[in-house]
């Protein structure tokens, strides 16, 4: 199921503690998604180190489904080509610009994809037909939020990122990720 908020999320996935990093659930939790080879042959892991490609992606078993959809659906319009780098999907963090609020990564259940060309704030450079793929397998797209984050398209809604400005009142530095 998708839970439509992260609030929901952490009800259903269980609380995550931001300090340890530690989240009691993820054994029941996490499951390994396996990349199309077509797909894999071309995609960069980012998240794992240089000269990786993604065979595997560790993710939510909720999210398993959409994201074999959206593999399917890249695969389906010939798009694999467009996937350049993978920039990391489970990770216990906070939302860019919080300290408190989980980011769905925290759960396994958004992707970061070609970041080199997608950084928050900045225009998105993905094609309508990529974004088409994930969207339509049930994942929001950080680009149609007021505060672009291109990279990330995720499977649980975390609302809108707090503005840049009241990220650096609060001492915060942008990370690169969201
Ligand atoms: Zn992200």
């Amino acid at each position: 199921m998708k839970c439509e908020t992260i609030e929901q999320a952490a009800l259903r996935y269980g609380p995550v503690n931001l300090v340890s990093r530690q989240w009691r659930h993820e054994a029941r939790w996490m499951v390994i998604c396996d990349v199309p080879p077509r797909i894999a042959s071309v995609w960069k892991n980012v998240a794992s180190g240089r000269g990786m490609l993604t065979h595997r992606i560790y993710c939510n078993r909720d999210m398993l489904s959409p994201l074999t959809l959206a593999l399917t659906n890249i695969l389906d319009a010939g798009l694999e080509h467009e996937l350049k780098t993978f920039d990391g999907c489970y990770e216990i963090r906070p939302c860019r610009g919080s300290i408190s609020v989980l980011s769905a990564h925290a759960y396994g259940l958004a992707i970061d994809l070609n970041a080199h060309e997608n950084l928050p704030g900045h225009e998105p450079r993905l094609s309508p037909a990529l974004i088409q793929c994930w969207t339509s397998a049930g994942f929001d797209w950080g680009g149609n939020r007021p505060y672009k984050n291109g990279m990330h398209f995720s499977y649980a809604w975390e609302g809108n990122a707090p503005p840049l400005s009241s990220m650096l009142n609060a001492g915060l530095a942008p990370s690169h990720r969201a």
